[in-house]
Parts: structure tokens; C-alpha cells; sequence
């Protein structure tokens, strides 16, 4: 037995990573393999495989967070197994998330921010159903209420992000998208009017829209919604999808008016995994008051004494994400949270004023009013010899993912290019990319492309709807 063991750690020992048995063939890709495979064999050819992912911090596309401090990913590894729903189990974790439910109720100026409702999601988009729902049944109550029908509900909005249309197919509600007129780059309060009834639920505002990375103007949109009820009697609440703006706007646009402050609004989400620069995998949704949450949608949750109020569409999930998130508070604070988002907007600002200079292209977005982000499409009645996914691609030689899409109808024959600019993106990098960009534009000038009409070439998730190959067997 001694001897047999030593033979076998002196085997191991010797054996390379690169030359044991599951190194010597392709892997098995759709079907379990029979026999097992040592840790660092199957960890290296896993970790192999993904190198043929993009490099995420040279994803200009994406708004999530793709930099961390060590500490973080020393806390995620810490919390790896704890299951945020065990309340019972792990109640520091859920005071933890209940903490941050009222620092953020209190960053949105929530009237009562200590005592409202909110709770963690999985995303924003998790947070867009409980918030689109919580709009549902207070809408149901009120009609029932008063013996008016129920089943015809709606919601306006602009240039929604793709997780509002699957809210309201999975929840059977009907989407009222309001096409873009003239210029316009989200909602305008003329267009309510003519979109909004008896059956709206409310109105969907987007801080920081998708597509561009402007701010609808709620505060507006809110006077509108006032007047109507004063001139029709109806009375439409707001819910303001803030995935990215709910982390940006408290800390460099102070003197905007979007959040609770503004009575009409009723409940908010953001992506904490997005500008609250928490790791993949946390949203938050909050109410402005208990009242605004029907008591029909929550279950109570006794633990040690007390009384939790839980809403979510999961069971399970972890908890890391939400002690990150928390420890971002508290490492960074108001000043840390200013500190960063202002030098994000200052280098968005900053690409705007070169991308000017790139003879070809035209801003749509400058990065000043919204988003760190910058929105651009190229010079219109030119033909430039290229398309701007033919940009997308030929950066992507470098390493770099910037997404060309069209905007969504009315103008849906600009095709536009988008730089979302986020903590790790710094000053340097971006002046990298700059030059990325200049040349793969001179090459392009220099080398038209013959048709230049191509479509995307690569998806990005945030905007084009999941495509499966239709040859990739063991998905269904
Ligand atoms: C990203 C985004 C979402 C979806 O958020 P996830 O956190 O990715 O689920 C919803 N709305 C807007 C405006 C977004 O930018």
C-alpha cells in the first residue's frame, strides 16, 4: 500500500500537464466523459479554452464590471458558499443586503430610506420584472377596485433595453415602445399623451439609455404624466430603469432630478454589477415607500426574531456579489464613487473631443450629459468605402470589442458605434484605442471594402437577442 502510493505520487509528480493522457486528444464536448481527469489537467484545458474569449477589459461594449480590487475577489472566494437566500443560515449576509437596500434607497433620496423596501436581484434585468410587476398589481388592485377591467395592461417607454420586452411577453403585458422622432434619442414627454390610458401600468424611464447612453428626462416626463392627470384624471407612475445612470448620476449630476425626489416615481433599479462596480451578478430594485410594493407579491421570511420581506424571481444565488457590493461602499464612500465616475466621464469627454478629429465620423452622444460613454456613426450622404462593422472588425485584430448596431425605429438606418467608458478603462488605454482606431481607419480608406453593407458581425449581448447555432446539439 506505502509503496504503491509513493509510485503513484512520484507519477504525478513527472507526469506534465501537457502530456498526460487528456492533453493527448480533443476533449469530449457534448457528452460526459467516461473516466476522470486530474484537477490541474482539466483546469488547464478548461483555462486554455477560454483564452479564445475576448479580453474583457478591452470590451468597450460591455457596461459591466470587468475590474476589480483584490480584495474583492478575496471576499467572493470567502462568500463562495454562502446562498444569500439561507437567512436563517447566513444572516449577516442578509443584513448586509438589507444595509445596502437603504444606503441606496438613501443615495436615490427615497422619503423614508430607512424603513422602504428593495431587494438585491441577479441584474437589472431580474429587478426590471420585479419592478414592472410591483406596477402590474398595484395597477390590477386599483382597477378591480374600482370594477373596471384588468385585462388589458401596457406600458410606455423609449429605446428599452431587451430585458422590458421579455418582461412584458413573460408577463403579459403589452409594450408600448415609442418610435425616436426627429432627433430624439429617448422619450419625449409630447409623445405620452398619444401613447398612455387607462390601462398604462406606468411609464418606463430609461437613465442611461442602451443604445446611446443618454438620460431620459424624467423629471419632465414627470411633469407631463402631471398634467394629464390634472386634464385626464389619470394617474401613471413612474418606474425609472437607472442600470447605469443609478451609479453615475448621484455622483456627478447632483442637481438632476431623476430618482425619488420626484414624487411619480415609484420604484427604481440599477445594475450593481454595472456602475455600482460590484462583480457580475448583483442588481437592486427599490420602492419609494412600502405602499408602492403590493403586499400580494412579497413573502415574509422569519429569522432570528425578525422579519424580512422577500421579492425576487430566484431561490438560490450567491451571496458574494452582495458583500462586494457592500464593501464597495464601504471602501469607497460618496468621494471614492465621485472620484472614479467623474474620471470615467472626464476620459468619455475626452474621446468625444478626438473622436471629432476622426475626419470620417460624427458624434451622436459626447459623453457629457449621461453616460460615460460615447456614441458616434459615420458622416452621412458620404460613401466612406467601409461601414462602420467593418470598423468593429478590423479593431477586433487588436484586441478591442466596440459594438455597431443600428438604433432602434424610428431611425433605425443609422447604424451607430458605442464606448462605454468604465473603472480599469483609464486615459491611457483609451489613447491606445485612439490609435487602433486612426489606423484601421486609414486602412479602410486605403483598402474600401467592396460592399460595406455587411451586417453585425459579432453579437453583443446587451443589444442582440441570444443567437444559437443551429448545428450546437445538447442546448435544448
Ligand atoms: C444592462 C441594462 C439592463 C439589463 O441589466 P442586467 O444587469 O444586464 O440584467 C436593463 N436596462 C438597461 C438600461 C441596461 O443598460
Amino acid at each position: 500500500m506505502a509503496l504503491h502510493k509513493t509510485v503513484e505520487t512520484q507519477d504525478q509528480a513527472i507526469e506534465d500537464v501537457y502530456s498526460s493522457g487528456s492533453s493527448q486528444h480533443t476533449l469530449p464536448k457534448y457528452r460526459l466523459p467516461n473516466h476522470s481527469t486530474t484537477p490541474s489537467a482539466a483546469y488547464n484545458l478548461v483555462r486554455d479554452e477560454l483564452l479564445l474569449d475576448g479580453n474583457s477589459r478591452q470590451n468597450l461594449a460591455t457596461f459591466c464590471t470587468t475590474w476589480v480590487e483584490p480584495e474583492v475577489k478575496q471576499l467572493m472566494a470567502d462568500a463562495l458558499d454562502k446562498n444569500m437566500i439561507d437567512k436563517d443560515e447566513y444572516p449577516q449576509t442578509a443584513e448586509i443586503e438589507n444595509r445596502c437596500v437603504h444606503i441606496i434607497a438613501d443615495l436615490w433620496h427615497a422619503p423614508k430610506s430607512w424603513q422602504t423596501v428593495g431587494c438585491s436581484t441577479t441584474g437589472s434585468s431580474e429587478a426590471a420584472m420585479l419592478g414592472g410587476l410591483a406596477l402590474k398589481w398595484s395597477w390590477k388592485k386599483r382597477r378591480e377596485a374600482a370594477g373596471l377591467p384588468t385585462d388589458k395592461p401596457n406600458f410606455v417607454c423609449g429605446p428599452v433595453q431587451i430585458c422590458w420586452k421579455k418582461f412584458a411577453r413573460y408577463f403579459d403585458v403589452e409594450i408600448r415602445e415609442v418610435p425616436l422622432r426627429g432627433d430624439a434619442l429617448g422619450l419625449l414627454p409630447a409623445d405620452l399623451r398619444e401613447y398612455c390610458d387607462e390601462n398604462t401600468i406606468g411609464v418606463v424611464a430609461t437613465l442611461g439609455v442602451t443604445f446611446t447612453g443618454i438620460y431620459e428626462p424624467v423629471a419632465a416626463l414627470a411633469a407631463e404624466l402631471d398634467s394629464m392627470q390634472r386634464d385626464l384624471g389619470l394617474d401613471i407612475p413612474i418606474h425609472v430603469d437607472a442600470a447605469s445612470g443609478g451609479f453615475i448620476a448621484p455622483f456627478i449630476q447632483q442637481t438632476l432630478q431623476w430618482d425619488f425626489v420626484i414624487e411619480r416615481v415609484k420604484s427604481i433599479n440599477a445594475s450593481g454589477h454595472k456602475y455600482g462596480l460590484a462583480p457580475l451578478g448583483v442588481g437592486w430594485v427599490i420602492w419609494r415607500s412600502t405602499a408602492d410594493l403590493p403586499e400580494e407579491l412579497i413573502f415574509y421570511v422569519d429569522y432570528l426574531g425578525g422579519n424580512m420581506a422577500t421579492f425576487a424571481l430566484n431561490f438560490s444565488r450567491p451571496g458574494g456579489e452582495i458583500i462586494a457590493q457592500y464593501y464597495n461602499f464601504l471602501r469607497l464612500g460618496r468621494d471614492g464613487y465621485t472620484r472614479i465616475q467623474q474620471a470615467c466621464s472626464d476620459t468619455a469627454q475626452w474621446l468625444a473631443s478626438e473622436i471629432v478629429k476622426l475626419a470620417p465620423l460624427e458624434l451622436v452622444y459626447d459623453g457629457k450629459a449621461g453616460l460615460p460613454a460615447v456614441c458616434y456613426k459615420l458622416k452621412d450622404g458620404i460613401d466612406h468605402g467601409f461601414s462602420l462593422y467593418d470598423l468593429s472588425e478590423r479593431v477586433r485584430m487588436r484586441g478591442w470589442q466596440i459594438a455597431s448596431y443600428p438604433l432602434p425605429s424610428d431611425r433605425q438606418n443609422i447604424v451607430v458605434q458605442r464606448i462605454l467608458v468604465r473603472h480599469g478603462v483609464s486615459r491611457d488605454l483609451v489613447a491606445l484605442l485612439l490609435e487602433d482606431l486612426r489606423k484601421a481607419i486609414a486602412y479602410l480608406q486605403k483598402n474600401p471594402v467592396v460592399s460595406s453593407d455587411a451586417g453585425p458581425s459579432f453579437s453583443h449581448g446587451a443589444i442582440a437577442e441570444p443567437v444559437i447555432p443551429a448545428d450546437t446539439p445538447n442546448l435544448a
